[in-house]
């Protein structure tokens, strides 16, 4: 008998295998990233009834290998499908960056409880809320911080003091940001204000429960999701296809 596991899962995406089969890349609360064969689910969709589909929470249970080969899907159950993700363009754009962005910065069997909260939370809060790009911002701030690139967005990078005056001029490569003194004069790019630069240390610091207290004009929303897109691309060393789908809807 193959060792069975039972516990919370993510689907993040699948493809087919040979006639019958689809492989499914999950996010698993015990395990971390894994990819797992769905024995028939490409030859019969009633066999999972949809429990495959990106984005959907399950309770998984899983044959694990004995020494080599796929874990196994024996059984799902869906715990939460999130359906407006799929029914508004916005919404299932923003799910499917953040999935993506999961995929790219993990890697298998490396069980990591705070990627996996946040993974859920954000899914449910992506289902419930009206502002999707503001907790897709969220997200990515912390899932960059849980990643190892978590930016310093309390002291400059040069003199190491707190923020002042109305701007400060962020650095993607440097992970920080340098104060009004400390900046070139003439370089205006990645300037953001000091506002921004706080509303994205609070996403960075603050407990998931706290982020839906938190709300950020548009202006200033734009300009930290531009900075936080380049620090995931600057990272990752690509550019996500999520993102370019996003950008082609204008
Ligand atoms: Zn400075």
């Amino acid at each position: 008998m193959p060792d069975l596991i039972n516990c919370r899962a993510i689907v993040i995406a699948g493809r087919d295998l040979g006639e019958s089969d689809r492989l499914i890349t999950l996010y698993t609360s015990a395990k971390g990233k894994v990819s797992a064969i769905a024995k028939g689910a490409k030859r019969s969709r009633k066999r999972f009834m949809n429990a495959l589909e990106p984005f959907t929470l399950l309770q998984v249970s899983m044959a694990l290998p004995r020494t080599s080969g796929l874990i196994r899907i024996d059984s799902t159950v869906i715990v939460e499908s999130f359906p407006s993700l799929r029914e508004t363009t916005e919404k299932y754009c923003m799910a499917s960056i953040c999935t993506e962005l999961v995929n790219l910065w993990t890697r298998e069997n490396d069980r990591q409880d705070r990627i996996y909260r946040l993974f859920e939370w954000y899914l449910g809060a992506l289902e419930n809320d009206k502002h999707a790009k503001l907790a897709t911002l969220c997200f990515k701030v912390k899932l960059l911080s849980f990643a190892g690139y978590a930016p310093d967005f309390t002291r400059c990078l040069k003199c190491r003091k707190r923020p002042h005056g109305s701007v400060v001029s962020f650095q993607i490569h440097g992970g920080g940001f340098l104060c009004r003194e400390c900046k070139e004069k003439r370089d205006s790019r990645n300037t953001i204000s000091v506002g921004t630069l706080q509303s994205l240390r609070y996403m960075q610091q603050a407990p998931l429960d706290r982020l839906q207290r938190l709300s950020m004009g548009r202006m200033s929303l734009e300009s930290a999701w531009s900075i936080v897109r380049n620090m995931h691309c600057h990272h990752l060393q690509q550019v996500p296809a999520s993102y370019l789908v996003l950008s082609n809807m204008g």
